[in-house]
């Protein structure tokens, strides 16, 4: 692709908590290096739509190897920016709330990790994509060349989802910004706490707060670091 810069192919993994600014940020750098963007959150999330349309829910909170059976032959890709779940467009679908408040219990679960791990593994074994997620840069990458750990004040994350949502679905619908923040705050503290791939900063990664910056300075700092490597 002629966008790319140098003969190099690298691997930028970003991390951090929930509407610190990855998605956003990954998106835009891919873009001006003519990298492949892959949102690992979206994944999980398709993998919990399935899991709550299955109605297991419960009984997987009761007996999560039962997981194995539901991911069996689960497919989970993107064509463009859109992610599609067994064939089916469900970009829109694992965006919903029943989702997000649900996607950390799913997350956890080992059979769902080493699936998703392996599929992760390859999507970025040719090199030159931005990935983000929660692991990227310990555990599904750990050699990348760029490791950044994203990071934003909960309060100043929760007033960016909110107005993301109420942009989507309406005020009258969205939660209040002190609602988001709950649910954001707890669902950092399952994400660090979980056995499996917890959240946390790879001790390489470069420390990003995103809490008084705009996105093009946010894409900038992680786009300057790229640059380093790749013309250095
Ligand atoms: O990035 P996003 O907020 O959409 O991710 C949704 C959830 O998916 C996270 O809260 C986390 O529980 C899970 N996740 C994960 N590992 C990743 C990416 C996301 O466990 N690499």
């Amino acid at each position: 692709m002629e966008t790319r810069i140098g003969k190099r192919l690298i691997i930028i993994a970003i991390d951090g908590p929930a509407a610190s600014g990855k998605s956003t940020t990954a998106r835009i750098v891919a873009g001006k290096l003519g990298y492949t963007y892959i949102d690992t959150g979206a994944m999980y999330r398709a993998v919990t739509l399935k899991v709550l349309r299955s109605g297991m829910l419960d009984e997987l909170r009761r007996d999560a190897g039962l997981v194995a059976g539901l991911l069996g032959d689960t497919v989970v890709e993107f064509r463009g920016d859109r992610v599609y779940l067994d064939g089916e467009d469900v970009s829109e679908a694992i965006r919903e709330n029943s989702v997000s408040r649900e996607v950390s219990f799913v997350s956890s679960l080992k059979p769902v990790r080493d699936r998703l791990l392996e599929l992760q593994q390859k999507m970025g074994a040719a090199r030159g994509v931005v990935m983000d997620g929660r692991d990227i840069g310990t555990v599904v990458f750990p050699d990348a060349e760029i490791k950044i750990f994203l990071v934003a004040d909960p309060h100043e994350r929760a007033k960016r989802r909110h107005a993301e949502l109420a942009g989507k679905v309406g005020s009258a619908a969205t939660p209040t910004v002190e609602e988001l923040e709950e649910e954001i705050r707890q669902r950092d503290r399952d994400d660090e706490q979980r056995t499996h791939a917890p959240l946390k900063r790879h001790p390489e990664a470069a420390v990003v707060d995103t809490s008084l910056l705009t996105i093009d300075e946010q894409v900038a700092r992680v786009y300057d670091l790229a640059m380093n490597v790749l013309e250095g």
